[in-house]
Parts: structure tokens; C-alpha cells; sequence
């Protein structure tokens, strides 16, 4: 294992999708003294079990920008860094199992014709 830093502009604890995402941007962002630290493997956790569905329909408008930023980031992450990410974007369905759910989906906004979002 490589030899920890003393210290460091900024340490993130948890080399989870969030801590790795930050750690990714703050570089991006120019910031060059960035160390992560994770007690056991990256993405073990939580991370670890997700399906890796990005919807892109949210509550609200700002989570709605920032799934289409994270789709849009993540079909160019392999090119951009060499790491296959088996990303792959399809549609998907919802479904209402009841009428109150029924309701609910109806009532969504609709977000795509506020951002101009594209589909694929
Ligand atoms: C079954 C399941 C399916 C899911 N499917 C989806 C999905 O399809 N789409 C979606 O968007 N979300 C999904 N999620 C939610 C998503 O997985 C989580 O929101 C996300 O992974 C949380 O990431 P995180 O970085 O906050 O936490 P974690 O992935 O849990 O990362 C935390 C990390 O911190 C480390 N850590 C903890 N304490 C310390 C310490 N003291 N020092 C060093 N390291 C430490 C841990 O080892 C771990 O690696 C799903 C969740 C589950 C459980």
C-alpha cells in the first residue's frame, strides 16, 4: 500500500460514489492535493450494491439537472480516463402498482419539456 500522506488541502473520508465524485471534480477543478481515504476497497459499500440506475425524471428541476449531468458524465468517463464503466443507456418504465402511485406518476412535472432534455 502506498504510504500515507501527512497531510494534505483536502482529505475525503470514504471512497464511496460520493467521496470518488468529489475527489474527481475538486481534480478536474484544478485542485491538485487531494487524498482519499477508504478503510477497505473503493466502492465496497453501499456503492457496491447499487443497480446503477441513473432516472432521469426527479422531484425536483435541480435533481433532474444533475441526473442528465451524471448520465452525460458518465458515457464519456471511459474515453476520458481509460476506465471501462459498463454504462449503458436505455429507457425504463414505470410502473404503477396501484392507482395512488397511478396519481403520482401523472402528476410528475414535466421536466424535460422545462430543460429541453434530450432522450436517446
Ligand atoms: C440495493 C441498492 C441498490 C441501489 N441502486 C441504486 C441505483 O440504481 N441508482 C442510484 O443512484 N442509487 C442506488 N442506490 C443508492 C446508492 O447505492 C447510494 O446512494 C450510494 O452508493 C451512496 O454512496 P456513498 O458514497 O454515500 O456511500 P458508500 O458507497 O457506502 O461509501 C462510503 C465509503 O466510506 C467508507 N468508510 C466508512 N467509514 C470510513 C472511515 N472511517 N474511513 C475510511 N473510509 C470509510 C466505506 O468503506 C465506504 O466505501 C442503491 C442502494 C442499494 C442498497
Amino acid at each position: 500500500m502506498k504510504s500515507i500522506p501527512k497531510q494534505a488541502q483536502v482529505v475525503i473520508i470514504g471512497g464511496g460514489v460520493i467521496g470518488c465524485s468529489v475527489a474527481y471534480h475538486l481534480t478536474r477543478l484544478g485542485w491538485k492535493d487531494v487524498v482519499l481515504l477508504e478503510r477497505k476497497e473503493l466502492t465496497c459499500g453501499t456503492t457496491w450494491h447499487a443497480a446503477g440506475l441513473v432516472g432521469q425524471l426527479r422531484a425536483t428541476k435541480n435533481m433532474t439537472k444533475l441526473a442528465q449531468y451524471t448520465s452525460e458524465l458518465y458515457a464519456t468517463l471511459e474515453e476520458e480516463t481509460g476506465q471501462a464503466t459498463g454504462f449503458k443507456q436505455n429507457g425504463s418504465i414505470s410502473v404503477a402498482p396501484d392507482v395512488e402511485r397511478f396519481e403520482e406518476l401523472k402528476g410528475e412535472p414535466r421536466w424535460p419539456n422545462v430543460l429541453a432534455w434530450k432522450s436517446r
